[in-house]
């Protein structure tokens, strides 16, 4: 089969042959028909955080069909259409016990510490199986995972978001332009910032208020947008000291600010207001296996749509990664087969 590796940091991705890869007796093998491209790939590619030992295929957004079994898998058959959890959890520790399966401490995540679906065949566990309904394409689909679910744990799993609310996320990413669909869904009021007028010109057609911050002052922004009040919740795409800082200063007293991306792995910030006005710092990784059925029944009700900006075949998976380092790309990459 046809496979991404990553074969040395700082190098390229290779496309390589390779064995299709054997499933244990929990596991099936998924034919892989799209694949969402993350920054985090290119993170992995760079050594940002080590996958070893390599080479490693990555690639944690995935859908397919199955088409192959293990002896001890229950419920799943040849030729359904599924999207691939991310987590190939333990099953056992205080946090799966909780359903907090992202934070597992045995957490196994396909294409991390399992290779990934940026290949034609990808073995995952049966447990990391959500049945994909007809009306969904795979493309739609692969993202669902990571760039939209991670989203929607975020906004409305971890920071609580209720309707009303002020919610300002920098960043109109490919993760960003989800993010400004389930604020608008939940009936509150976004803000969203770039300095790509292509991505603005897409966030604001979602009806959010949109801030060029290469010519704007984000705060006065913010000021107007809240009435003086401040953001319930900012949601940081960006991950940068900059936008940290900035978004921390523009919370409203016990607001919610979600890290979502890293940059910069050291931050700084001022604690004083941060102490006293009881704000609150929540890292956000990933979603529930449950989370991500809700994002596939809210799609399937026509009230969440996939933002793909750009499709590249396999063969040009460096191509498509150029692509988004620039930042050309509005919404997400998808690697089709
Ligand atoms: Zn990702
Ligand atoms: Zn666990």
């Amino acid at each position: 089969m046809r496979a991404i590796q990553i074969r040395e940091y700082g190098t390229k991705f290779y496309l390589t042959q390779t064995r299709i890869p054997d499933i244990g007796v929990n596991e099936v093998l998924v034919e892989v028909k799209a694949s969402g491209l993350c920054l985090t790939d290119i993170h992995l590619l760079e050594g940002v955080q080590s996958v070893d030992p390599l080479p490693r295929v990555p690639g944690h957004e995935n859908s397919g069909v199955i088409s192959k079994v293990g002896s001890q898998v229950k419920g799943w058959r040849v030729g359904q259409r599924v999207v691939l959890g991310i987590d190939a959890n333990c099953g056992r520790c205080e946090f799966c016990q909780r359903g907090q399966t992202e934070l597992c401490i045995a957490n196994q995540r396909v294409g991390f510490e399992r290779d990934g679906g940026h290949a034609d065949y990808v073995a995952v566990p049966a447990a990391n199986l959500i049945e994909l309904p007809d009306s969904i394409s795979f493309e739609d689909a692969c993202i669902i995972p990571d760039a939209i679910g991670c989203m929607y744990h975020s906004l409305v799993n971890l920071a609580g978001m209720r309707c009303g609310q002020k919610v300002a996320i920098l960043g109109a990413g490919g993760l960003g332009l989800h993010g400004i669909q389930l604020v608008k869904l939940m009936g509150s009021d976004v803000i969203t910032t770039s300095r790509r007028q292509s991505r603005l010109d897409m966030a604001a057609s979602m009806g959010a208020e949109v801030v060029d911050t290469g010519k704007e002052n984000i705060f006065d922004r913010v000021t107007k947008f809240t009435a003086g009040h401040g953001l319930d919740i900012v949601a940081d795409c960006v991950g940068t000291k900059q936008s940290i800082k900035e978004g921390l200063a523009m919370l409203k007293p016990g607001g919610t600010f979600l890290l979502l991306a890293y940059i910069d792995k050291e931050l700084t910030f001022d604690s004083i207001p941060f102490f006293s006005k009881e704000k609150r710092i929540l890292g956000c990784r990933g979603c529930t296996r449950l989370e991500i059925k809700q994002v596939i029944d809210l799609m399937a009700e026509g009230k969440l749509s996939s933002i793909i900006g750009a499709r590249y075949p396999i063969e040009e998976f460096n191509e498509a990664a150029d692509e988004l380092r620039q930042g050309h790309v509005v919404g997400r990459t998808v690697i089709t087969r």
